[in-house]
């Protein structure tokens, strides 16, 4: 590919790595005319099923939708880009694995939860109180002393 500095159609693979979990490659590239480094992720493409949205619309698996609401959540949060990445892979990895062409919006919503509750947990309220519409105080509170038991 050409490289995203300066244009330059020669670029050489100077590391490779497999990330997410051995889904994905990752190369890292030299322009060999500037000199710049930049990365590529290569990975295999599978059809993912569409979301049945709680109104009934369809709507495609939106990943860069997912992304945001993780980056949303996860806002001022000290979790480094690579385990959400590995989150959202995981999602991905679960839905596929269903083997369904169309799912409900909320298997989603119920995997990011458990994801978020792993990696962070004020953001996993965060969410929860969104998603779950929390119409109280005590919504809040029951959550929290449910992830203090563990
Ligand atoms: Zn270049």
């Amino acid at each position: 590919m050409y490289c995203p500095f300066c244009g330059h159609d020669e670029t050489k693979v100077i590391d490779s790595r497999l990330v997410a979990g051995g889904s994905q490659i990752k190369r890292r590239r030299e322009c060999s005319n500037c000199g710049e480094r930049f990365s590529t992720y290569e990975e295999a493409e599978l059809v993912m099923p569409r979301i049945i949205k709680t109104n009934g619309r369809r709507e495609p698996f939106d990943e860069v939708k997912l992304r945001a609401g993780f980056h949303k959540a996860l806002e001022k949060r000290p979790v480094p880009s690579d385990k959400i990445e590995n989150s959202i892979q995981s999602i991905k990895d679960a839905v596929r694995k269903i083997g369904e062409r169309e799912i409900e919006s909320q298997v989603i919503g119920k995997q990011v939860m458990n994801q978020l509750k792993e990696l962070d947990q004020v953001a996993y309220v965060r969410f929860a109180s969104v998603y779950q519409n929390f119409q109280d105080v005590k919504d809040f509170t029951d959550e929290i002393s449910e992830l203090s038991k563990k």
